[in-house]
């Protein structure tokens, strides 16, 4: 059977790389990364032998360079079957110290590049009669953090925008899903100071952190066939941090 096209947004490290790594094993996965080459070069070497994978640069929080990439993909491939928007920044600080700047650049990736990407690829899915979207929210998107407005405004905005897509395609065909981790240990949690990390464990009823693959493995299930009657949910991997 021909394999289908998977496409990862930031998929250079951390969740994204676990993602793109998990679903190379039965998809054609497109690596993309914004600023760090190598890293996607070294995602896309532990990459499934068997399939077609590529790596493509694009700054998703450029409307008109994902609808170029979309369309270079389809062109390509000849079709586009999952849409995994997972990339993402932090620029954390209070809501007193924050930059304007700063709150701009957040919402700029998180929800406005996460909203490019759906909507150029929704003209695609909607050709095909079938598709599968996958959003990376976060927990602090459902509860709000402190040092996070930005962040978090921009998560809960990605819920939001799962939500009503989902019930604009589902008659398409098309699913749209949220997954929400919680403290998952890559660069991102890394910097976080090692007081913020403490804090964070006491809040976490397994008393863990999350590894990517934690995250990988539900959006694996979410792109299947195992999951064909579920759209615009958002599902914690959290370790039970928020219930
Ligand atoms: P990470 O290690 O910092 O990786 C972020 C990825 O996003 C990188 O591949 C980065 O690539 C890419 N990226 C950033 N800006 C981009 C842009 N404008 N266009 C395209 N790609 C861009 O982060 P992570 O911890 O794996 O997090 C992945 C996602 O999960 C994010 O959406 C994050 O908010 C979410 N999340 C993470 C946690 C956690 O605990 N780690 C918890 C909740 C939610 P370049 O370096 O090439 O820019």
């Amino acid at each position: 059977m021909e394999r289908k096209t998977a496409f990862i947004s930031g998929a250079s490290r951390g969740i994204g790389e676990a993602i793109a790594i998990t679903l190379s094993k039965e998809y054609n996965v497109i690596i993309n990364y914004a600023h760090s080459e190598e890293g996607a070069r070294a995602v896309l070497a532990q990459c499934d032998p068997e399939g077609h994978h590529k790596m493509i640069q694009c700054d998703i929080s450029d409307g008109e360079q994902v609808k170029a990439m979309l369309e270079e993909i389809v062109k390509e491939y000849g079709h586009l079957d999952v849409v995994v928007n997972n990339a993402g920044i932090t620029k954390d600080n209070l809501l007193l110290r924050m930059s304007d700047a700063d709150f701009d650049d957040v919402i700029r990736v998180n929800l406005k590049g996460t909203y490019n990407c759906i909507r150029h690829v929704a003209r695609i899915m909607m050709k095909q009669k079938s598709g599968a979207i996958v959003n990376m929210a976060s927990v602090v998107g459902l509860c709000g953090n402190m040092g996070q407005a930005n962040y978090a405004a921009s998560k809960g905005g990605v819920i939001a925008l799962t939500k009503s897509c989902a019930k604009e395609l589902a008659s398409r065909g098309i699913r749209v899903n949220a997954v929400a981790p919680g403290f998952i240990a890559t660069a991102m949690t890394d910097k976080l100071a090692d007081s913020v990390k403490e804090s964070a464990l006491a809040s976490i009823p397994m008393k863990k952190f999350g590894a990517v693959q934690d995250v990988a493995n539900v959006v694996k299930f979410l792109c299947s066939e195992d999951s064909t009657y579920i759209t615009g949910q958002v599902i914690a991997v959290d370790g039970g941090m928020v219930m």
